[in-house]
């Protein structure tokens, strides 16, 4: 094939034998949330640059170097959105939903964007589900979050494979005295950081903390730590989400290293990580963002929120073997019609079925074929029982019912006990 007719590199076609694990887990995570009491939001995928380079701050990986940022016919700067926090307070505060210490508990699905080498769990599209709570800043609902994605984690089947990482970054007060410290002793140690590490030491000191570097990982064992220079209400709020995180029984580990790789965040951060995807671990991360939304133009509103990569999370089905045999099967039911006559009896008796079991997958054979030639595409299809109509069947007004997997003899159901009888042998989803 030329390459004009190729796929971007990064961005991932879902074929269809991938698309039913997909769904579940999307309709897994869609009905907790619903139970919980969040409520969908969706957002464009396309905004003005400014957006992401004020929230999520200049000196970040995603807005140096990540960006589809591209001008359209008007001579505006847009951005695919690389991530969905921007655009949801943009969202909230656009519409006033907010206003007046409302709360909002909202959550998102959908197609993000970042120019990063693609490998196993990166890519240039990506999907999340991301959720943004605001108006409430408490520890209780930083516990909410995590208490749903373990719940999550459970009913995947994955939790015995992620761990929860929680690290407090403090108020943006405590973590300015932080930057300092940490700045005048890295500046101490300013030879032995790598490069990458001494130009974020100019940048976004913070960011050092993160680095794969081992040398100046070897530094940063004795640099300050964020845990000392927590304030009293930093504290306080770190503890109550500890203590709140005890009582459900979610374990955790603190590491004091994990910055996030976002400017906005404050108080509480945490990851989910995996040892299961290779270098790929996080499959889900978050935390505060107490001061982002005033920062981006609006009255003082605290934040909470987090994502969740949906392939890493899919991939994670995958490898640990989690997928439910149900959803691999496409078709409870496939019937078979020989002849124009049957082929018309046969289309109006399964719209009457239809009618009666509408949540039966009722799969009609298009294309006529011999018996031997249809029995395949039934067999094919994943299908439970094949349903026949031919001469003798339409002579009786009878339909042949047999049964593709496991025992049981072939039989003759009446048209008009058909549905019935289908509703006593399909558990229906
Ligand atoms: P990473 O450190 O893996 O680059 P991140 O900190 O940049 O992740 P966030 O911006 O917090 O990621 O996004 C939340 C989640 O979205 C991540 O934990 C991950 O599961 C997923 N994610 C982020 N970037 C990608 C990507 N390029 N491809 C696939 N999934 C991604
Ligand atoms: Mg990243």
């Amino acid at each position: 094939m030329s390459k004009s007719l190729q796929a971007i590199r990064g961005m991932n076609d879902i074929l269809p034998e991938q698309t039913p694990l997909w769904r579940y887990f999307e309709g897994t995570v869609a009905r907790l949330l619903d139970n919980y009491g969040y409520k969908q939001i969706r957002m464009p995928i396309v905004e003005f640059t400014e957006l992401f380079k004020r929230s999520i701050g200049e000196v970040t990986d995603i807005v140096e170097k990540e960006m589809y940022t591209f001008e359209d016919r008007n001579g505006d700067s847009l951005t695919l959105r690389p991530e969905g926090t921007a655009a949801c307070v943009r969202a909230v505060l656009e519409h006033g939903i907010t206003g007046g210490g409302q709360v909002q508990k909202l959550w998102y699905i959908g197609p993000m964007f970042r120019h990063e080498r693609p490998q196993k769990g990166r890519y240039r599209q990506f999907h999340q589900i991301g959720l943004e709570v605001f108006n409430l800043d408490g520890p209780d609902i930083d516990a909410e979050l995590i208490t749903m994605t373990w719940r999550l984690w459970g009913e995947l089947g994955i939790r015995d494979a992620v761990k929860l990482e929680l690290n407090s970054l403090g108020t943006s007060e405590s973590r300015g005295r932080y930057r300092e410290a940490l700045v005048e002793y890295l500046s101490a140690h300013h030879d032995e950081l790598d490069e990458d590490s001494q130009r974020r030491l100019k940048t976004n000191p913070l960011r050092v903390l993160d680095t794969k570097n081992a040398d100046t990982q070897a530094v940063l064992v004795n640099a300050p730590k964020m845990a000392d220079y927590l304030d009293d209400e930093s504290r306080a709020h770190f503890e109550g989400l500890k203590a709140r995180l005890d009582a459900v029984g979610i374990p955790y580990v603190l590491n004091p290293k994990l910055v996030r790789g976002l400017d906005y965040y404050s108080k509480t951060v945490f990851e989910w990580v995996t040892d299961k995807l290779g270098a790929q671990g996080t499959v889900c991360a978050g935390g505060r963002y107490d001061g982002l939304v005033e920062q981006m133009g609006g009255k003082p509103t605290t934040g909470v929120g987090f994502a969740m990569g949906i392939e890493r999370l899919v991939l994670m089905l995958e490898t640990l073997e989690q997928i439910p045999e149900e959803i691999s099967r496409q078709v409870d039911v496939y019937l078979c019609a020989f002849g124009e006559e049957a082929e018309l009896a046969g289309l109006a008796l399964a719209e009457r079925v239809r009618d009666q079991l509408p949540n039966l997958r009722l799969q009609v054979n298009a294309g006529a074929g011999s018996f031997k030639s249809q029995f395949k595409k039934a067999d094919k299809s994943g299908a439970l029982y094949a349903l026949i109509l031919g001469d003798d069947e339409m002579a009786q007004q009878v339909v042949g019912f047999k049964p593709l997997r496991g025992q049981g003899e072939q039989q003759s159901i009446a048209w008009d006990a058909l549905a019935a009888h289908l509703a006593t042998c399909v558990v229906q989803g």
